[in-house]
């Protein structure tokens, strides 16, 4: 039978219709959530993702502000501009958009971004929240592939996770939201010497790899899920992940199509981020002593 299809753009539209109600009832309350997104130089893909994100936010009715600049602009006038909206009570998220121009220290620009605001999940503290099983930002892209296999109703209690990749922003913390909804997890990288002795033995596979092609059929054991986050080009130029689709189809009992996987629930992810931070701040201006008011709970974990 073939695989069933997990449909990000469908899962993506329930969300955004919970998102957008929970945006009415702060907004009514004079609190309308509030995410500003930076953009420095002009490299059109960066271009395209910005303004998603920016008509994403007005979608679910939230304020969003947008900030572009020229490639030279300064570091000093980008920490400046942080500062300044980490101090604005209006805006509950801030997403600086990589990558940045040579001359901009990343690292240093993602610090600077308030934890209470850093709805992209990339600080080193919203890491070590995620590390230590704290409630905080999770990285959007492995938050939303969570809530992919999650849609399924699959219960990864005791259930043999492989994760291909280690990146800080996908790899890293996909395996570690994985451990924490009780998965056992394997990860794989560049320098495994077998990629297929793995993943035949994994009953849900991520892959996060940036090449095509990386996981075939017979990489897949028969029934498992396939979380496919790779975002590359075919020969004829069409958008296509790391997974050969047609062929894991056959083999896997879901699997993720691209596009229309895990791309929407990205963004998704984002303003679930951003409604939980205003939420969040709501939570503590009415003052519920004893209560985490709007903390966010650790996807995954019961
Ligand atoms: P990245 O930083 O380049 O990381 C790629 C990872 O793949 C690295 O850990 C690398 O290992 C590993 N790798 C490379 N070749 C491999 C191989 N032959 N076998 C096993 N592992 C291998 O990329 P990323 O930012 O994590 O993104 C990964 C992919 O997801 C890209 O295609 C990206 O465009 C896509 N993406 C999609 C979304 C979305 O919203 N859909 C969001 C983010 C990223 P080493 O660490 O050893 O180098």
């Amino acid at each position: 039978m073939p695989a069933q299809l997990i449909d990000g753009v469908q899962l993506s539209k329930q969300l955004r219709a919970d998102i957008a109600a929970r945006a009415a009832t702060l907004t009514q309350a004079g609190h309308q959530p509030g995410l500003a997104v930076i953009i420095v130089g002009d490299d059109p893909a960066s271009h395209v993702y910005v303004r998603n994100k920016v008509k994403a936010c007005g979608e679910v009715g939230f304020h969003s502000v947008l900030e572009k600049y020229e490639a030279d602009f300064s570091e000093q006038a980008l920490l400046d501009r942080i500062a300044a909206l980490n101090e604005d009570p209006a805006i509950h998220g801030i997403l600086v958009q990589m990558p940045l121009p040579k001359h901009i220290d990343s690292s240093k620009v993602i610090e600077a971004i308030a934890t209470a605001k850093d709805v992209d999940g990339y600080s080193v503290l919203s890491a070590g929240e995620l590390v230590a099983n704290l409630p905080g930002f999770r990285p959007c892209t492995p938050y939303g592939c969570m809530k992919l296999i999650e849609s399924t109703g699959y219960d990864l209690r005791g259930k043999h996770a492989v994760v291909i990749g280690r990146s800080n922003t996908v790899g890293k913390p996909m395996a570690l939201l994985l451990l924490q909804a009780n998965a056992t997890v394997t990860i794989c990288h560049s320098a495994t010497p077998d990629l297929g002795y793995h993943t035949r033995q994994a009953d849900v596979i991520v892959a996060a790899v940036g090449r095509r092609n990386t996981v075939t059929a017979d990489m897949v054991k028969p029934g498992a899920i396939v979380i496919d986050v790779g975002m590359n080009r075919d020969d004829a130029g069409k958008l296509c992940g790391d997974v050969d689709f047609a062929g894991v189809s056959d083999v896997a009992s879901h699997v993720t199509p691209v596009p229309g996987g895990v791309g929407p629930m990205t963004i998704t992810m984002l303003l679930m981020n951003t409604v939980e931070s205003a939420e969040r701040v709501l939570g503590k201006k009415q003052e519920r002593p004893g209560q985490a008011a709007g903390m966010i709970p650790t996807p995954g974990v019961a």
